[in-house]
């Protein structure tokens, strides 16, 4: 939905400059080197494949629409329009958090969330019990936001109310904190050895 919406974005950028009709093909790539796709999809991949999909897209793509020349203009007048923009996402009710699905998934029948009981996790539909459920979802959140976790970021991502819970969770994770209290944060990384 994203690329879809960049797409547009970029075609009426692109008219406003004068260029019409170039065709726009979206690419969801992934950089993280440990990302694990579950998806199959020729356009959702990592930075590994980029290679071969661009070989494979400009075949796709035979007829030269703009000449070197007009490729090389056009390249510096997208770069003078580029600006550095600091997002702040966890912050901001910013349009692209509401399509995030957040909660602690119950593995047996995803993607039905799970609740938090005493030290663990239950699912409403199956009643299927664990402890550890949420370190996939915190694997999720590396690749979505980062290495980095505050106690409000885990509790807005697990959907969970209590910050005394959140801080549990963090503590029996084990994970290294920095920053002082009021702006500690976690590193996440070491989840990554977890991964499914
Ligand atoms: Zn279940």
């Amino acid at each position: 939905m994203q690329a879809a919406l960049q797409k547009e974005q970029l075609h009426s950028l692109l008219s406003k400059l004068g260029y019409h009709s170039i065709p726009i093909h979206t690419l969801v790539v992934f950089t993280h080197k440990k990302v694990n796709l579950s998806i199959d999809h020729p356009d959702i991949i990592t930075s590994q494949l980029l290679p071969f999909r661009l070989k494979k897209l400009s075949k796709d793509f035979p007829n030269h629409i703009l000449t070197m020349d007009q490729l090389l203009t056009l390249g510096k007048e997208l770069l003078a329009l580029n600006s550095e923009k600091n997002l702040k996402l966890l912050q901001d009710t910013h349009i692209d958090l509401r399509n995030i699905r957040r909660g602690v998934f119950c593995p047996k029948c995803k993607p039905i969330v799970m609740k938090r009981t005493h030290g663990g996790w239950v699912c409403p539909k199956c009643n299927y019990k664990n402890r550890d459920c949420h370190i996939y979802a915190l694997i999720d959140f590396i690749y979505l936001f980062g290495e980095f976790i505050t106690n409000r970021q885990l509790r807005w991502f697990l959907l969970i109310d209590s910050e005394y819970t959140a801080t549990r969770i963090l503590k029996d994770l084990g994970l290294k904190a920095e920053g002082n209290t009021k702006n500690r944060r976690y590193n996440l990384l070491p989840l990554l050895k977890f991964q499914r």
